[in-house]
């Protein structure tokens, strides 16, 4: 069968192939230990399903507004506008089947072919082939561990220029759990005004802003707020509410934008599901203390995994300071029939029987991404795993 060249051309996403794969795996009876997963391993907060089921019994089953209801675009709008210190309207506000969703409508409707989107790698998987998907060429940014992962203001200049049509960057980062402070921030500002053109944007992939345990959590909004008109923001309630499977994303833009995107969510998905947007609705006004527990607690996790990979002669760590990922440098064993970090992540699930994300997936070979969204046990007893079985290679 002809498949087309566009479908052909996209690389399935890594992250969710092995988490599918653990649970597989375990469904057919295996013990092995997912620390591949993207998602939050808590349930939604009560408070939340109690308002979807009313929101149900009140009749949330039909269609709404294709951009979202008037009531959740204006909770986004007046949450994001106290976070950034922005003045966003309800016309700003597209809500999407999730973050994912947004950042495809998003790059759809700012890019033509030619156009470049900006990334600074380590990346999350699903960025660079967004950009392909929507005809633009992904520039890739090195950025590395010994330096914090931060950018270099040289080399970033190096990159743009008015080609460049967006630069795209997540802080709080999937995968190395790096946070952009104020003076990366003003970097990055800099650059977009003096090498961008007027139609340079900044996408700020919010998706982790909450899930902070080091330093602060800064917005570009704030460190820039003269370039408000070309800055997006990209955030959703998947992972602070933990709501992976509700699907709701959103995106603050200037109005042109959101009514481009909006016609094309139209002609695709229509709106987010009824029930699902009043759940969110229901999170972003709802009480902060089931968000703050899950916060502790992840930090409490994220201590004990670094303590564990830390303790495994040979790995190299990076600290994260946010999100729920260790991103280690496994390159010390990488000989012999492990040749890459995808044949090591396929020994550890083969004898070790514990499920990682393989760092070639965020541009990043020789590394690997552990979740540490799954509880102290598992994080104990499959870091222990690794560490045998890495011994033993
Ligand atoms: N951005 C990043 C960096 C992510 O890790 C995710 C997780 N899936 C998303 C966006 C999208 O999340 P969702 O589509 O569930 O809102
Ligand atoms: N973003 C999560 C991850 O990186 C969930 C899976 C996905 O959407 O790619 O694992």
């Amino acid at each position: 069968m002809r498949i087309s060249a566009r479908a052909r051309a996209i690389q399935p996403s890594l992250t969710l192939a092995v988490s599918q794969r653990a649970a597989e795996l375990k469904a057919s009876g295996v013990d092995v230990i997912g620390l591949g997963a993207g998602e939050p391993d808590f349930d939604t907060p009560e408070h939340i399903k109690a308002a979807a089921r009313e929101a149900l019994v009140r009749g949330a089953t039909k269609y709404t507004n294709v951009a979202g209801t008037p009531e959740l675009r204006a909770a986004v709008a007046a949450e994001l506008s106290r976070i950034h210190g922005a003045k966003l309207a309800v016309e700003n506000i597209l809500v999407s089947c999730g973050a994912k969703h947004s950042l495809f409508n998003l790059l759809m409707a700012l890019c033509d072919p030619g156009d470049e989107v900006l990334i600074p790698s380590p990346c999350w998987v699903s960025y660079p082939e967004l950009a392909a998907m929507a005809g633009a060429k992904p520039v890739i940014l090195e950025t590395h561990p010994d330096e914090g992962y931060r950018i270099d203001e040289r080399k970033l200049a190096a990159l743009v220029s008015h080609r460049t049509r967006a630069i795209l960057y997540c802080s709080p980062s999937n995968p190395t759990g790096a946070l952009y402070d104020a003076a990366t921030l003003e970097t990055l500002a800099r650059v977009v005004r003096e090498r961008g053109g007027p139609d340079t944007f900044i996408i700020t992939d919010d998706i982790y802003r909450r899930l902070v345990y080091r330093g602060e959590w800064v917005s570009i909004g704030r460190v820039a707020p003269e370039l408000a008109p070309q800055i997006i923001y990209v955030d959703g309630v998947s992972k602070t509410y933990a709501m992976t499977g509700w699907r709701i994303g959103y995106c603050a833009a200037p109005r042109e934008l959101v009514s481009a995107m909006a016609a094309l969510q139209g002609q695709s998905t229509t709106n987010a599901a009824a029930v699902s947007q009043a759940a969110a609705l229901a999170a972003l006004t709802g009480p902060e203390e089931p968000i703050e527990a899950m916060r502790r607690e992840f930090d409490a996790r994220r201590q004990l995994m670094v303590e564990c990979l830390r303790a495994i002669p040979g790995v190299q760590v990076f600290e994260p300071a946010g999100a729920f990922y260790a991103f280690p440098d496994l390159r010390a064993f990488l000989r012999g029939s492990i040749r890459d970090d995808v044949a090591l992540a396929t020994a550890l699930l083969d004898r070790a029987r514990i499920a990682i994300v393989p760092g070639s997936g965020f541009l990043a070979p020789g590394f690997a991404r552990l979740s540490y969204a799954t509880s102290r046990k598992n994080i104990e007893e499959g870091l222990a795993r690794m560490a045998k079985a890495l011994t033993e290679l």
